[in-house]
């Protein structure tokens, strides 16, 4: 081992944190020549429909298309997870002259773990292989995501309640927000086993954590672009009965006052507490029920109404959750579908979110002196 080979691990360890960041399984790589990244890769077979997306193939394409050539003499590729026998099998190709990977694979592994490609003496090209470079990290960036993707598949696969109905996810189609994490409670008690789906924006977790909530007629939708700024962390559930939540057959079952006891108790539960609360105009009843049970749940001066555009172009994204009279108990009870609504535009959701961090700033006193 050269004591750089961490050094260009690190490299691969960011590739495979992007992988994660859009939902692909944390593989990263880089191809060195001379000293010099020449490419990098991360896996991608989810999102380029392509079974050979593997982070060492794409780093073999882009370092073969940098150079002009289909061989890679002399380079070295560092990846964080040990190859399975199609990448070894693309490296001899290339004639590379050494990999150099991280945590090893028990189950595909081609380099020494299930096979060993590169130990084959038939073969004429000699590349050669370093093992269990950063391996602890870079097997734990893929514990984690297994571990995060059970948990979703647990919380995703809850029952469905006999008296409710759940909105079929393609009614979504164009209304979903990759960039942000969607999440499921299934709650406790007061929830009765019917889900709720929250999104966080935690690709900006940076940003000062915010509860948003939308009125009836609306979901989470309506924080759309509030959720694409970076100094905001927005944490928005559908309320059930709404947007991607468990819809209720019965009417009776939405009065304000349950509503509120779903929001508090899933807010006890959740690892990273608002500090501030923004609200569509029409969640008045709710916020103000929310402050009246629990005054300090966020400061006074921490609440915010979100102004909405009124530009009646997405009425669509409203519809969507209500394939039928069947799912619509929520606005029955609570108010109907607002067909002007149409959240912040960019410019207002950038205004907001400019008065949230500003004020945060100056509640840690650390802007003004
Ligand atoms: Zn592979």
């Amino acid at each position: 081992m050269k004591a750089s080979d961490e050094h260009w691990m690190r490299h691969a360890l960011d590739q495979a944190h992007e992988a994660d960041a859009s939902g692909e399984v944390p593989v990263g790589a880089v191809l060195v020549k001379d000293g010099v990244i020449i490419a990098t890769g991360r896996n991608t077979p989810v999102a380029s429909h392509d079974p050979s997306g593997h982070a060492e193939i794409n780093a073999l394409r882009a370092g073969a298309m940098a150079l002009g050539n289909h061989r890679l003499d002399g380079c070295e590729l560092f990846v964080t997870l040990e190859p399975c026998a199609m990448c070894a099998g693309a490296m001899l190709h290339a004639r590379l002259a050494r990999v150099v990977y991280g945590a090893r694979d028990p189950k595909t592994g081609a380099a020494g773990s299930v096979v060993d490609l590169f130990g084959l003496h038939q073969l004429n090209h000699r590349t050669r292989v370093e093992s269990d470079v950063l391996s602890d990290i870079c097997g734990g960036v893929l514990k984690d995501f297994f571990k995060r993707r059970r948990l979703q598949a647990r919380q995703t696969s809850q029952p469905l309640r006999d008296d409710a109905l759940r909105t079929p996810e393609t009614c979504f189609n164009g209304f979903i927000d990759q960039s942000a994490q969607s999440l499921w409670s299934v709650g406790g008690v007061i929830q009765r086993g019917w889900r709720m789906h929250w999104l966080d924006s935690s690709a900006n977790a940076q940003g000062v954590p915010v509860l948003c909530l939308h009125g009836p007629g609306q979901w989470g939708y309506y924080f759309r672009n509030l959720m694409s700024m970076e100094k905001v962390r927005c944490l928005v559930p559908d309320l059930i009965g709404f947007g991607r939540s468990d819809k209720p057959k019965r009417d009776a079952i939405h009065e304000w006052n349950w509503h509120r006891d779903v929001v508090l108790e899933w807010l006890n539960i959740l690892e990273v507490k608002p500090m501030f609360l923004a609200y569509a105009r029409n969640a008045e009843p709710l916020v103000k029920l929310l402050m009246m049970e629990i005054p300090d749940l966020v400061d006074r001066d921490a609440i915010v109404s979100v102004p909405d555009a009124r530009t009646g172009a997405i009425v669509n994204a409203w519809k969507a959750p209500f394939p039928d009279r069947g799912y619509e108990a929520a606005l029955r009870a609570l108010g109907p579908v607002d067909e002007a609504s149409s959240g912040p535009s960019l410019e207002q959701a950038r205004e907001v979110a400019n008065d949230i961090a500003s004020r945060a700033a100056d509640t840690m006193g650390y802007c003004r002196p």
